[in-house]
């Protein structure tokens, strides 16, 4: 133990101990005011659809705001925000907003976009969650449809008969659900046969080096044929270069998302993006 090597050693690990400790407690008062203060906002990334070319599928990712230390990316304030139970809140927020941009995009020519929103598995602990993105989308009358849910493969570890079942009302709902970071987790693949999944993100540590080793080639194609023998679309999450984005057209992945295409933008910039053709589609002559 530190307290054995010397005072000054002892010291040292104390306040680096404390230094982290503070700062923890200092963003998680920040983190109690961050939703009264409008402080979060979504980013989108497009989703491109590899059959059409075209972009009908948006990821929201989270950011926050913060008053001194400018834009906040989720790892820094979505763990601790699990820790805290602060997350229910945060998640409600995040439907709700991906509601009012689906409203807003009614009658646009982005009307048929689709939003993908990411929920920890923890708030699938909460009873309510279901019935309030229910009433999110009643009260922004958006079609349950135009929602899709993103969770990770932790939630088919523990609580299963619970998880199961609000995931078996959301889709009821019409709601989609997407596996997040696919290949990556430690459950078992008898969630495929039990769950109502309708999309698959194949993680982005496949996808890296998926035109140079030969292994997560051979595992990003089994994946995309096993989605699609049981009726499930498959994303390819971190696609990075056209080499990557060929490789999955040819394997007849449904949708890629990545830097490739864009990276995470704010709506306004989407909006022009999409308008103005300035995404990256991998259209190319020869293609
Ligand atoms: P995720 O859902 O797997 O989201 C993909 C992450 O990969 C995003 O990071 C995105 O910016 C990044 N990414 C996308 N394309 C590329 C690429 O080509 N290369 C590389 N290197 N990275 C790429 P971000 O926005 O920092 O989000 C990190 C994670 O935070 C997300 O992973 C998700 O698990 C979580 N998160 C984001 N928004 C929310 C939210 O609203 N609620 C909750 N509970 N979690 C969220
Ligand atoms: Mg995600
Ligand atoms: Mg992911
Ligand atoms: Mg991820």
């Amino acid at each position: 133990r530190a307290k054995d090597q010397g005072r000054n050693m002892y010291q040292f690990y104390t306040e680096g101990m404390q230094d982290k400790e503070v700062m923890r407690l200092e963003l998680d008062k920040d983190l109690s005011h961050a939703l009264a203060n409008d402080e979060f906002i979504l980013y989108y990334q497009p989703q491109l659809d590899l059959t059409t070319g075209k972009i009908n599928n948006v990821e929201a990712l989270i950011r926050w705001q913060h008053p001194r230390r400018g834009l906040l990316a989720p790892g820094e304030f979505i763990p601790l925000a699990e820790e805290s139970g602060r997350i229910n809140d945060i998640g409600r927020w995040v439907v709700r907003a991906a509601c009012k941009q689906l409203a807003k995009w009614k009658g646009t020519p982005y009307r048929n976009i689709r939003i993908a929103v990411n929920l920890s598995g923890l708030e699938l602990d909460d009873d309510d969650l279901v019935g309030d993105i229910q009433a999110a989308l009643k009260a922004e009358q958006v079609p349950p449809s135009s929602l899709e849910v993103e969770l990770t493969e932790e939630i088919f570890i523990q609580n299963i008969e619970h998880n199961l079942n609000q995931l078996s009302r959301l889709r009821k709902l019409g709601v989609h659900l997407a596996i997040d970071d696919f290949g990556v987790g430690y459950s078992s693949l008898a969630y495929l046969r039990d769950f109502p999944v309708d999309m698959l993100k194949i993680d982005r540590s496949f996808i890296t080096h998926v035109t140079r080793r030969h292994d997560d080639a051979v595992i990003t194609r089994a994946v995309i044929n096993l989605a699609h023998n049981l009726g499930i679309q498959v994303v390819a999450e971190g696609v990075e270069t056209q080499e990557q984005l060929n490789f999955l057209r040819h394997h007849s992945c449904n949708l890629a998302q990545g830097f490739l295409i864009s990276r995470p933008i704010p709506p306004e910039d989407l909006e022009r993006a999409l308008e103005e053709g300035l995404l990256f589609t991998g259209v190319t002559a020869s293609s």
